[in-house]
């Protein structure tokens, strides 16, 4: 496996246009996108900090992945993605180590790219995406 740079970190949010206020307002950043994939029943927002972006996440939907996360955990971090040259051989490999993976294979994330997830219990508590183009 060969991990480049974290692609992004994922941080939950109740409401998107106030922690985008936030972001932009008190730390200066400026947000380059906003998208909704209904796929995972949320809608983002990304902020380039260097070469890592930050994925903020609100709820479309209570029985979405994000809207159950808040109500367990609330707000913060949610996962964090990092970048590889190909993803499918990427949860290959995490897979053959004996790491339960909740992507078997890859699928269409935010911005076109291929995504897959490992499953928090196999690492350490931290819900980990693989992000890449191929
Ligand atoms: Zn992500």
């Amino acid at each position: 496996m060969s991990i480049s740079h974290i692609e992004h970190i994922g941080i939950a949010v109740e409401n998107l246009e106030e922690a985008i206020q936030y972001y932009e307002k008190v730390l200066g950043l400026s947000c380059y996108a906003i998208e909704e994939v209904a796929d995972q029943k949320v809608k983002t927002a990304f902020f380039k900090v260097g070469q890592t972006k930050i994925e903020l996440l609100e709820s479309t939907d209570p029985e979405g992945p994000i809207g159950k996360f808040i109500a367990k955990k609330g707000q913060g971090i949610h996962h964090l993605a990092f970048a590889v040259d190909n993803v499918a051989d990427a949860l290959a490999g995490a897979e053959q180590n004996g790491v339960v993976l909740i992507d078997k294979s890859p699928r269409k994330g935010a911005e076109g790219l291929n995504i897959g997830f490992l499953h928090p219990k196999s690492t350490f508590g931290v819900l980990t995406e693989f992000c890449g183009e191929k």
